[in-house]
């Protein structure tokens, strides 16, 4: 883990890296959120991205945020991007602001009726498995409309749209390619969806440390980034 110089340096490069992307896109900068992906490293994670002005920090393990959300920034927002058991969905609905990894009906009604007991409105993104790659958790994209209509039949759940993570490829050109189809893959699913029901959907979560500008340029509005920022893990 670096440190706090150390990581405002790593932050004005991931900046710098964002605003190239957004002007390569004709993009406004403030369309795209900087999610800080602190799993695995110590709270002082958290404390840094607060400090230095994020909103949130993502976590992929729910017994972790529920140890260290309470030594965290009391206004910092957690999400949670990693994959979700049904039977953890009751600690994830209360420790986590946002759930971005929700990737089946069964988690959904899960969540919902958690969220709705603690008498909440939770919000979520559908993980949709955009690269399909038999190594990644999300819906199938043939999948993904029905697990929307689920999601969005919950009075106490708020879908604000999609996440992805894009595979990986044996090779570095390989690997680029892939996350450019991914993402491009997941903003047409998005816009065909929202089309087809009616909804605005205006988050796409989409985009980490190696492959944000491709990210960005398929139209992302959260680059989920770790590595980094804090180093490798
Ligand atoms: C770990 C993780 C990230 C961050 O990955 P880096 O390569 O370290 O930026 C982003 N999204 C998800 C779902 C992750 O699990």
């Amino acid at each position: 883990m670096v440190t706090y110089e150390a990581f405002l340096v790593r932050l004005a490069e991931v900046r710098s890296r964002m605003n190239a992307a957004c002007a390569a896109a004709g993009r406004d900068p403030a369309t795209v959120a900087l999610l800080a992906v602190t799993k695995t490293h110590p709270v002082a994670a958290a404390e840094f991205a607060w400090r230095a002005g994020l909103a949130a920090v993502g976590e992929n393990r729910v017994q972790e945020a529920e140890a260290k959300r309470p030594a965290g920034p009391a206004g910092l927002r957690w999400e949670l991007i990693g994959h979700l058991q049904s039977n953890k969905a009751g600690a994830a609905a209360r420790a986590f602001d946002r759930i971005q990894s929700v990737d089946s009906e069964k988690l959904a009604g899960r969540l919902a009726r958690a969220a709705a007991e603690a008498g909440r409105v939770l919000p979520v993104l559908l993980q949709v498995n955009a690269g399909r790659d038999p190594a990644k958790s999300g819906c199938e994209p043939e999948d993904a409309a029905r697990l929307l209509d689920a999601a969005l039949a919950e009075p106490s759940l708020r879908v604000e749209g999609l996440m992805t993570i894009a595979p990986l490829g044996a090779e570095p050109a390989e690997t680029a390619d892939l996350a450019r189809r991914t993402f491009e893959a997941l903003r047409g699913l998005r816009d065909d969806l929202a089309a087809a029901r009616g909804v605005a959907l205006p988050e796409l979560s989409m985009g980490m440390s190696g492959d944000l500008e491709a990210a960005v340029a398929a139209g992302s509005t959260c680059v989920r980034v770790g590595s980094a920022l804090f180093g490798a893990r």
